[in-house]
């Protein structure tokens, strides 16, 4: 890409070598990253800064996130419990906030309430009280401590895909709202593979504001709205979104989930 830097890439490969070849990627895809989002913020009128970039690092080990916290990076996203949890501990030195975006069953949210500053991924009022219930007893229920949750919005028929349907928003809402232990803080939505959004993520996008600005009505503070992946991160800040959920755009190609 760049002509080669240094002739040590050249040579034979140490530990040391790959480390620092796997952190110079890294840093040109963040670069990369960064610099559409950007580039959506400047066309859609935002204001710079106005989008946060939280990296999906999934099936990536933990020296990748700490290279990314190293390149500035404060937020970085799970969506599996059992793979994020070792990751976590083992980045417990850095200064980071873990959200978590995949699904959750309700006799798992024990871990999820230790580690996470937020959950993407509220879809259902069981869910609710569970996390609720967790939160509570790993002492949450402290002002500034509470466990931040965005209501995953389902625009997809298959409702496999984890969210709710938009008429069921609201009352999630409300649920959060006042369950102990938790903060109401947004919506979020994966652009639809089926259905009438599928291959428009711009209409979906929209949508998904449109839910988010009604929450916003009715709860004030709940200001987040987590849409756009490496695909379509332009779409998702030009209808408004605060959060982009950014993967293989930073970290590569990812294996296959097991
Ligand atoms: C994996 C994942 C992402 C990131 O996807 P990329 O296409 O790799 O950017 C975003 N959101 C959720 C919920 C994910 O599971």
């Amino acid at each position: 890409m760049n002509g080669g830097e240094t002739v040590q890439e050249t040579a034979v490969p140490g530990a040391g070598d790959s480390a620092r070849v796997r952190a110079r990627e890294l840093e040109a895809n963040l670069a990369l990253v960064r610099s559409r989002i950007a580039a959506a913020e400047r066309a859609a009128g935002r204001p710079a800064g106005s989008v946060r970039l939280v990296v999906i690092t999934k099936t990536h080990p933990a020296r990748d996130v700490r290279i990314l916290s190293s390149l500035g990076v404060t937020d970085v996203g799970e969506n599996r419990l059992q793979e994020a949890a070792p990751k976590v501990e083992s980045c417990s030195d850095l200064e980071l906030t873990w959200h978590f975006v995949g699904q959750l069953q309700t006799n798992k949210v024990r871990q999820v309430v230790e580690w996470a500053g937020y959950v993407h991924s509220v879809d259902r009022s069981r869910l609710v009280d569970a996390l609720s219930a967790a939160a509570v007893r790993a002492g949450r229920d402290q002002p500034g401590r509470e466990l931040g949750c965005l209501i995953q919005v389902n625009l997809d028929p298959d409702p496999g895909r984890g969210g709710v349907d938009p008429d069921g928003v609201p009352s999630l809402a409300d649920a959060v709202a006042g369950a102990p232990g938790l903060r109401l803080d947004g919506v979020m939505a994966v652009a639809p593979l089926r259905g009438p959004y599928a291959g428009n993520a711009a209409a979906a996008f929209d949508r998904v504001a449109d839910i988010a600005s009604r929450m916003h009505e009715a709860h004030p503070t709940a200001n987040m709205v987590s849409a756009g992946m490496s695909a379509d991160l332009e779409e998702a800040v030009a209808a408004g979104a605060t959060h982009v959920r950014i993967g293989s755009a930073v970290l590569g190609v990812r294996k296959p989930l097991g």
